[in-house]
C-alpha cells in the first residue's frame, strides 16, 4: 500500500498525494502525448537507473519532445523523490508529459513539458504466481508495428495494450500475448516473452514489435553469463505452445513463470529449471547492484 504521506515530485516541487495535480490542458491527458519509465529500487539502490534514463530520452527524442532537464538532473529528481519518501524498496514512475497546450493536436503550442516522479511500492502479481506460474491468453488487438508509432517508444498511450489486457482477462488469462500485424508473437501487454526449448532460450526480436525491455536485456546478459544459449528470432504461437518453459520479464513483473497458454499446459505446468535459475540470479543481481539512493 502507498503510504498516505507520499510526496510526489512535479516540476521542482513536492506535493502531498492529494495535491499532486496537473492541468486538464496538459496534452499528456488530452492525447496521451508524453513518455514514461517504470523503475525498481531494491535495498536502497536503483536497479539499472542509467538504462531507464537513456530509454526515457530516446523515447522523448523519437516523439520530438525535449525534456527540460539534463539526464543527470532527472536522475537526481528520481533519487530525491525516493529519499523524500524514505523508501528503500519500491517502484518509481517517471513521467514526462508534453505540457499545457491548447485543444488542438499540435504539440508546438505546449509551453514546457512537465516532469513527474512518483515513488511507491508495487506488486504486480501475487507471490504464489512466482511458484505456480501465470495463465496467458492470446489477444485480438495487435501490437502496432514500427510503421506506426514505434513500439520501442514507451509512450503515455497504452490503449492498445489495455484493450489487449481486457481481451486476455475475458479469455481467462492473467496476462495477454500480443501478436504483431504479421501474426508473429511480439510481447505481452506489459512484459517481454521468453521460451526455453531443448536447453535453448528463445525470444522474439525487438523488430517483432516489442518494447526494448530492460529486464529482457538483463536476462540476455544472465543467460550469457550462465552459458545458456539464447537466440532472438521470429516466433509464432506454435513456438510458445510447444515450449518446455515459458517466462515473462518486466520491471514490475521481474522474471515470472508461465504455466498455461491458450489452454495448453506449458512443459510440466510449473516453473522449469532454467526459469528458476534465471529468477534466482535476477533477484541476486537486483538486490546487490544499482545506483545508491542514500
Ligand atoms: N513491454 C511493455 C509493453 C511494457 O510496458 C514493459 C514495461 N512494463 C515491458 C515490455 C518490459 O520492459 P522493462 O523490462 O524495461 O520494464
Amino acid at each position: 500500500m502507498t503510504p498516505p504521506s507520499s510526496q510526489i515530485y512535479i516540476d521542482g516541487t513536492f506535493y502531498a498525494r492529494e495535491d499532486a495535480k496537473i492541468s486538464v490542458f496538459d496534452h499528456g491527458l488530452l492525447y496521451g502525448d508524453g513518455v514514461f519509465e517504470g523503475i525498481r529500487f531494491y535495498k536502497g539502490r536503483v536497479f539499472r537507473l542509467e538504462e531507464h534514463i537513456d530509454r526515457l530520452y530516446d523515447s522523448a527524442k523519437a516523439i520530438h519532445l525535449t525534456i527540460p532537464a539534463r539526464p543527470a538532473e532527472v536522475t537526481e529528481m528520481v533519487l530525491a523523490t525516493i529519499r523524500k519518501n524514505e523508501l528503500h524498496d519500491g517502484y518509481v514512475r517517471l513521467v514526462i508529459t508534453r505540457g499545457t497546450g491548447e485543444l488542438g493536436l499540435s504539440p508546438y503550442l505546449c509551453k514546457t513539458p512537465s516532469i513527474i516522479v512518483i515513488a511507491s511500492t508495487i506488486s504486480l502479481y501475487p507471490a504464489e504466481k512466482y511458484q505456480k506460474g501465470l495463465i496467458l491468453a492470446t489477444c485480438a488487438t495487435r501490437r502496432p508495428s514500427h510503421d506506426s508509432l514505434s513500439p520501442a517508444v514507451k509512450s503515455l498511450n497504452y490503449l492498445s495494450n489495455i484493450m489487449a489486457k481486457v481481451e486476455a482477462i475475458a479469455a481467462g488469462g492473467e496476462e495477454g500475448v500480443m501478436l504483431n500485424t504479421s501474426g508473429y508473437v511480439a510481447e505481452c501487454t506489459g512484459d517481454n516473452i521468453f521460451v526455453v526449448k531443448k536447453g535453448v532460450i528463445l525470444t522474439p526480436t525487438t523488430g517483432s514489435g516489442s518494447l526494448y525491455g530492460i529486464t529482457r536485456r538483463v536476462v540476455i546478459e544472465l543467460a550469457a553469463e550462465a552459458g545458456i544459449p539464447l537466440r532472438e528470432m521470429d516466433m509464432s504461437r506454435y513456438d510458445l505452445y510447444t515450449a518446455d518453459e515459458l517466462f515473462l520479464t518486466g520491471t514490475a513483473a521481474e522474471v515470472v513463470p508461465v504455466a498455461e497458454y491458450d489452454k495448453r499446459i506449458i512443459g510440466e505446468g510449473r516453473p522449469g529449471p532454467i526459469t528458476l535459475q534465471l529468477m534466482a540470479r535476477f533477484r541476486e543481481l537486483a538486490e546487490s547492484t544499482g545506483t545508491p539512493i542514500y
